[in-house]
Parts: structure tokens; C-alpha cells; sequence
């Protein structure tokens, strides 16, 4: 499998880049990590003329605590950058563990958070975590940026809001009453391989009480999905293990899985139940964010 011929452009600078892919409009395709799109382009999947790539955009790169905003990752932050974050590993160690079970360790030096948000492919790990933190992110182009939270981003298998001229620039996770947060992962194999279903959840506990909830499913559905009906259930409840496996059973039949060669939508409704209960017991007594 061979690389089509394309032409390649490397821009200096952010409002460059957003010119060049008003300037060239369908022709040409964002490359951040090239982990997903060169590999499309060698099958024949995608054909971009051009590939306009963020490598000189190191300002992308950050992971910063910004005062009043919250963490601020640059879409070019790798995944590796992310599982070895002290700030991350301090604040939402949740995010760092759901990198560390992605890939093999060549893709998740090269891939970036960015690259998997606009894959949008159903088993992302990355939007689980992200949209359970309540993350929003900036998307930029010719015309001016947008904020929108994560969870509006997505709109059906590898479609999302995205404009061809944008590009998302930051993901940023808001301050919280989190008390503890946590992504659980089923592959078919223990490492580098895909999720069956991905799921992630943040709580707020406060003494017996679950005051807040956020549960978001990778795989379970045609995006990242929240699962509301099991949040409202849950929210003001007290804790105990007949409730959170009430919850995994509301989880499972509010999700809207597919048969695939991964696993049938009857063994992913099991897993969102069972993973349901697990990782609300993991968020509650672990009590890191
Ligand atoms: C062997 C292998 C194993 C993998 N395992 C996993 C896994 O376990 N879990 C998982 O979730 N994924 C996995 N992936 C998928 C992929 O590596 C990730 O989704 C990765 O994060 C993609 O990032 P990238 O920077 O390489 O994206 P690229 O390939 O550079 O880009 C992907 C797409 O996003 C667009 N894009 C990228 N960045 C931006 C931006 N900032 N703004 C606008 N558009 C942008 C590109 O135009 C392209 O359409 C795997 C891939 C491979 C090859």
C-alpha cells in the first residue's frame, strides 16, 4: 500500500493554517499525528490533495492550568503527553489512565487528543473521560473561533461539527465538585486494541450521598453517549450496591449498541450494565477525579 501523491503544507502559525484550509476548502485535510488519516489515505479511504499540518504549531501542545478556565489541553497533545502530565496525574488522573489503555505506546507518541476527538469514531476512548469531566473545546477557522461542549461535537460515525476551514485548537476541562472520576475499557485483547465498550463516570459524593453524576459510553452508541435516564435516577440518592446495579440495568437498556465483528449489541448492553456498576464503585470509593 502506497502513499498517493499529495501536496504538503506546514504553516507557521494558527491563522495560516485556518487560510490555508479556507483557501483550499474539500481539497485538503488537517494531518496532526497522521496515526489515523495516513493509514486511510494508503487504503484509499480518504484522497486529500493537500494535508496542511499542525507540527509547527507547538502552542498546541500545552497542558496548563489556566486560573478561572480550568485545564486547557492542546488538541496536539499526545497521548502519551497526557499519560505522563504531572498536572494531569495530580488533578484527573482518570484522563492520563484512559490514554495509558490506548494503542500500543508507537501510536500514543505520535496521536494526538485532537486527531482522536475529530476521528469521531464510536469506540474513542478519549470522548468518554472527557465528556464525563464536562469538557469543552475551541474550534478555530478563518471567520473567528467557537466554544461548544464536547458531548454537542459529535453528530454520527466519524461526523462532527467541524467546519472544513477549522480546526480544533484546545479541550478544556472546567473546575469541579468531582470527587472522583474513572474510564473502564473492554478490549479483545489487553492491550492495542480497540474498546467493545468504553465507559467513563464523574461523582460528586458528598457523606452517603451522590450529589452529581456524569456517565458517558464509548461504543454503546452511534456517538459518545451520556446516559441520563441512569444520571436522574441516581442524582440525591444514598449509596448502596443495590442501587448502583439498578443503575447499570438503567444504563444498558438506555443504550443503543451495534452487532459488529467486535461484539454483538447484546454482549455490549451486558458490559454497559456490569461496567456501569463497576465504575460507579470505583469513582465513589477511590475518590480521585
Ligand atoms: C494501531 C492503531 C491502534 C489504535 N488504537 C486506538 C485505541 O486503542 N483507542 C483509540 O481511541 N484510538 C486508537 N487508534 C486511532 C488513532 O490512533 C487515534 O484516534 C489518534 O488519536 C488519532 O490522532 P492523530 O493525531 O494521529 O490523528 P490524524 O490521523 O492526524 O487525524 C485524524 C483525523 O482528524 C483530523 N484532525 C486531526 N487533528 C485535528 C485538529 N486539531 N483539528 C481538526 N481536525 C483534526 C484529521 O484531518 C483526520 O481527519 C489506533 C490507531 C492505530 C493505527
Amino acid at each position: 500500500m502506497y502513499l498517493p501523491d499529495f501536496d504538503y503544507y506546514m504553516p507557521d502559525s494558527l491563522a495560516e493554517a485556518c487560510e490555508a484550509l479556507a483557501r483550499f476548502g474539500s481539497k485538503a485535510k488537517v494531518l496532526s499525528g497522521g496515526t489515523d488519516i495516513i493509514s486511510k489515505m494508503k487504503s484509499g479511504l480518504l484522497s486529500p490533495e493537500i494535508l496542511v499540518s499542525l507540527k509547527k504549531l507547538d502552542e498546541l501542545t500545552k497542558i496548563e492550568y489556566v486560573a478561572g478556565k480550568g485545564v486547557v489541553i492542546g488538541a496536539r497533545a499526545t497521548h502519551n503527553d497526557l499519560v505522563n502530565s504531572s498536572l494531569l496525574n495530580e488533578k484527573y488522573l482518570s484522563i492520563s489512565e484512559a490514554a495509558h489503555h490506548m494503542a500500543a505506546n508507537q501510536i500514543r507518541n505520535i496521536g494526538t487528543v485532537g486527531g482522536n476527538l475529530c476521528n469521531a469514531v464510536p469506540s474513542a476512548d478519549l470522548p468518554p473521560i472527557l465528556i464525563a469531566l464536562g469538557a469543552t473545546i475551541k474550534l478555530v477557522g478563518s471567520n473567528g473561533e467557537r466554544t461548544m461542549l464536547l458531548e454537542e461535537f459529535f453528530l454520527g460515525p466519524v461526523k462532527t461539527l467541524i467546519a472544513p476551514d477549522e480546526i480544533l485548537t484546545e479541550i478544556v476541562i472546567p473546575d469541579q465538585p468531582t470527587t472522583g472520576s474513572t474510564y473502564l475499557k473492554f478490549g479483545l485483547r489487553r492491550s492495542g486494541a480497540l474498546a467493545v465498550v468504553g465507559l467513563a463516570v464523574a461523582v460528586t459524593v458528598t457523606g452517603e450521598t451522590l450529589q452529581d453524576v456524569r456517565i458517558a459510553i464509548g461504543a454503546a452508541a452511534p456517538i459518545p453517549m451520556r446516559a441520563r435516564e441512569t444520571e436522574n435516577f441516581l442524582r440525591g440518592k444514598t449509596i448502596c450496591d443495590e442501587l448502583l446495579a439498578e443503575a447499570g440495568v438503567i444504563a444498558a437498556s438506555e443504550s443503543k449498541p451495534i452487532s459488529d465483528l467486535r461484539g454483538s449489541a447484546e454482549y455490549r448492553r451486558d458490559l454497559v450494565r456490569v461496567f456501569t456498576r463497576r465504575a460507579l464503585r470505583k469513582a465513589i470509593n477511590e475518590g480521585h477525579v
